[in-house]
């Protein structure tokens, strides 16, 4: 029988334990046995009790809790050349050929790497005398599939990655709460959500809520953007709103790459407009939490596909991602998203904010 394992790693995300469940329940269901990977690397790394078979049953109430029941872990020993030996031995020692990796696009870089260098790894596994050529004779090829969980959406070549959907849910319920108390006191508010290098859920938020003013890092405010924004909340006040709300990526910045801060626009609300502004930081609660019903589905569906594209693939497929483009589930070339989404972060460090803004509709194709 085969095995297949699962992993999560990385920043957690709500819906990497719906595709945990996922992938082991189609495993089994396809005749195959489920490993799953506790904490990240740092499991395949250390192996031992982090390593454990998973029955049907084990993952039964995954599908709507939060986090990841699995474990998650940034693990500095992967990074390193020993630490992928480490690894490599301990998925021979457990049998398992194949892995699931849920994860960001450092995560599923780490997961590229050591698919590369596995015939090197155990090449020297066995050099080394650690392991016989038999026992590495049935491990000849490392299948590996990635899956998507971000809460930023900050992957390319896919429409959504799962968790960013239940974070934007999570971050428009706090908007509508703080709305209440700033239309009362006809205030203002500030309110600094997750996304460093990617505006996604400050945009879709804004849109949501119908905020007066957003900060996104891959497009700035223009030069005098100050007076822009306080003249647009003055035409807002003046129309009789009660409440001006300002969201703001926590990776917004101005035109020459300087950071802007939450506090930076209160205090122009406060002193220009004389409005009674506060600052909201949403942190972790934008993480926390159920799943929602989008990212249950899409993490259902992709887990699913993983292990479809598990059981296809052959030692010259290119890594895939698993990616949702116009409601579809579909495969794409890892490397290829991966090298996309840093295109985007390299377009903004360089200034040009057009490209990244292009960069972030592209289309994409394998
Ligand atoms: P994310 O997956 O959310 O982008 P990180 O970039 O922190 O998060 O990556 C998570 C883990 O993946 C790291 O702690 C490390 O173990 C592994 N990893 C990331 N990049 C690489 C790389 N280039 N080579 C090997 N492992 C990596």
């Amino acid at each position: 029988k085969r095995r297949i394992g699962v992993m999560t790693s990385g920043g957690d995300s709500p819906g990497m334990n719906g595709a945990v469940r996922a992938v082991v329940r189609m495993s089994i269901y396809m005749g195959c046995e489920a490993y799953a990977i506790y904490e990240g690397y740092e499991g395949l790394v250390q192996g031992g009790d982090l390593i454990k078979e998973m029955k049907w049953e084990d993952v039964r109430g995954y599908l709507s809790r939060g986090g990841t029941l699995i474990g998650t872990a940034r693990c500095m020993a992967f990074m390193e050349r020993w630490g992928r030996l480490k690894a490599a031995k301990n998925m021979i020692h457990t049998g398992i050929d194949a892995l699931v990796i849920c994860g960001g696009d450092g995560s599923l870089t780490g997961a590229d790497k050591f698919r590369s260098e596995w015939p090197g790894l155990l090449k020297e596994l066995v050099d080394n005398g650690e392991l016989t050529q038999a026992e590495i004779e049935p491990y000849k090829h490392l299948n590996i599939v990635g899956l998507v969980g971000s809460i930023d959406n900050d992957m390319s070549g896919t429409d959504a990655t799962i968790g960013c959907y239940s974070s934007l849910e999570r971050i428009c319920s706090a908007v509508d709460d703080v709305f209440d108390t700033a239309a009362s006191h006809q205030r203002g508010f500030v309110i600094e959500v997750m996304g460093r290098h990617c505006g996604w859920l400050a945009l879709m938020a804004s849109i949501a809520t119908g905020a007066d003013f957003v900060f996104i890092p891959e497009k700035p405010p223009r030069v005098g953007w100050e007076g822009q924004m306080c003249d647009i909340i003055t035409k807002h006040r003046s129309r009789g709103k009660r409440r001006s709300i300002v969201i703001i990526a926590e990776g917004a910045h101005d035109m020459e790459l300087k950071k802007i801060t939450a506090n930076q626009v209160k205090d122009l609300l406060s002193d220009r407009l004389k409005l009674d502004t506060r600052v909201t930081v949403l942190g972790h609660t934008q993480r926390g939490g159920t799943a929602c019903s989008f990212d249950r589905w899409l993490s259902t569906l992709q887990g699913v596909e993983a292990v479809n594209a598990v059981l296809e693939a052959t030692p010259e497929t290119p890594t895939p991602v698993i990616t949702i483009r116009e409601n579809k589930i579909e495969r794409s070339n890892l490397m290829e998203a991966v090298a996309l989404t840093k295109s985007v972060t390299a377009a903004i460090k360089a200034k040009d904010f057009d490209k990244a803004m292009e960069l972030r509709d592209v289309e994409f194709k394998e």
